[in-house]
């Protein structure tokens, strides 16, 4: 997807603080933080969303939470806590239309979120 930014980073075609990658998955530091840990996980393969991710990619939907829970440890915030962020489509916030997980940690969090 030439027009995808977050395909254009997995690619390293425009930079970005990657923190974390290997064939499948990619994390990086998210350009606007909305917490002290404010990352991104993704997969390399390219999904507008969760609803475009087809039966089958079960080991990769649980590899990228495995993913950030590895590197909410590293972080330091496993034991204090985090959010883990999934948007999809509209009415979530979506913006970037290339499945990501958002990782937040390092401060206290509000529920419900707005
Ligand atoms: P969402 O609203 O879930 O689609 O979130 C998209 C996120 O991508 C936002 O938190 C943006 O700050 C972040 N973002 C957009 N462009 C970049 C970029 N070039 N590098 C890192 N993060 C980005
Ligand atoms: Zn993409």
């Amino acid at each position: 997807m030439d027009d995808c930014i977050f395909c254009q980073i997995a690619a390293k075609k425009i930079p970005s603080k990657i923190i974390y990658e290997d064939e499948e998955v990619i994390a990086f530091e998210d350009i606007k933080p909305q917490a002290p840990v404010h990352l991104l996980v993704i997969p390399r393969e390219h999904f507008s969303s969760l609803n475009q991710v087809p039966a089958g990619k079960e080991a990769l939907l649980g590899k990228i939470l495995l993913v950030a829970r590895k590197i909410a440890e590293e972080k330091g915030v496993a034991e204090s806590g985090y959010r883990i962020v999934l948007n999809t489509a509209a009415d979530s916030g979506q913006e970037v239309l290339h499945l990501h997980f958002h990782l937040l940690g390092g401060r206290r969090m509000t529920w419900p979120p707005g």
